[in-house]
């Protein structure tokens, strides 16, 4: 059976999914997007995923031909028309097909688009010992040019960074913010351990206000550990305790080494362990 792809009200076989090449959302990357988990047939957070959709949309002032009710119906039925039971929804809102110039006055249509599909996860080897990441001389986008907190269809920025770090042989990046802080990683929100506290960057460092990030930030505080958002410096993780990433896709994921420095004793430490086996269980439960 063929994979079912929603686009504005229909279900389409994967092969017959298409959109205009006249859309924005191609020509400009001018649309904004969604990635969420399915666990146990459910969307993990989906309300708080489409809270963020539309505040992406508001900042870019594209109205979503929907209600967030209907949509949220939409994605249910897509993920059941494809019998997922675990996997990754992309969800896409293009600002539709238009002229060959910027104006989006001159668009019709925004297409929405749900696809629901298997996840390729991490190998299992990275949450067992850890990955190792290196900082990446493209910084984030500057808040003045494009908010990180518009999660939009316009990812050169991370791509850009992501190329570095695989060219240096590491499958996440660690982004600096124009200040040179620590502000996240191409798809991933960031974390340490120092002296039994959670350190992370607050939003105004210029980053995406990450879901799985206030995941953790609620299991951590729920489990006595403090929480800070801080800026946070290169230094700081060359000298915290432990260090790991959060995400939709990759959940919780241990850091061992950045920069080739050994993070702590250069395995995934205890406080990333208990918060990884916390977060499985609300994810599975
Ligand atoms: N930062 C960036 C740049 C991302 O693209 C993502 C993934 N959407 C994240 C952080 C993690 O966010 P979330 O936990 O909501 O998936």
């Amino acid at each position: 059976m063929s994979l079912k792809v929603y686009i504005s009200g229909q279900l389409y076989d994967k092969d017959d999914a298409k959109i205009s090449v006249y859309d924005h959302g191609l020509l400009y990357g001018d649309g904004v997007f969604e990635g969420m988990r399915i666990y146990g047939g459910k969307v993990f957070r989906m309300q708080e995923h489409l809270d963020r959709l539309w505040n992406s949309a508001k900042a870019i002032w594209l109205e979503i031909p929907m209600t967030p009710g209907d949509l949220a119906k939409a994605i249910d039925e897509t993920v059941a028309a494809n019998g997922l039971v675990d996997g990754y929804v992309r969800l896409v809102v293009t600002r539709g097909a238009g002229t060959l110039g910027l104006d989006p006055n001159r668009t019709s249509n925004p297409r929405v688009i749900i696809i629901a599909d298997k996840i390729t996860l991490y190998p299992q080897e990275y949450y067992e010992n850890g990955l190792e990441i290196i900082t990446v001389s493209t910084m984030r986008n500057h808040p003045a040019a494009l908010s990180p907190r518009v999660k939009s269809l316009n990812y050169l920025n991370n791509i850009l960074a992501k190329i570095e770090g695989l060219q240096a042989g590491c499958e996440e990046a660690l982004m600096l913010n124009h200040k040179g802080e620590v502000a996240e990683c191409t798809g991933d929100n960031l974390f340490l351990v120092k002296r039994g506290q959670l350190l992370t960057p607050p939003i105004d460092a210029g980053i995406l206000e990450g879901i799985t990030r206030a995941v953790v930030i609620e299991l951590a505080t729920e489990a006595g550990i403090p929480v800070r958002e801080i800026p946070l410096t290169r230094h700081d993780v060359y000298i915290a305790d432990e260090c790991f990433l959060t995400g939709s896709a990759a959940e919780v994921v241990p850091v061992v080494k950045v920069d080739s420095r050994r993070i702590g004793d250069g395995r995934p430490g205890p406080v990333t362990r208990q918060l990884m086996t916390r977060f499985h269980e609300v994810t599975r439960q």
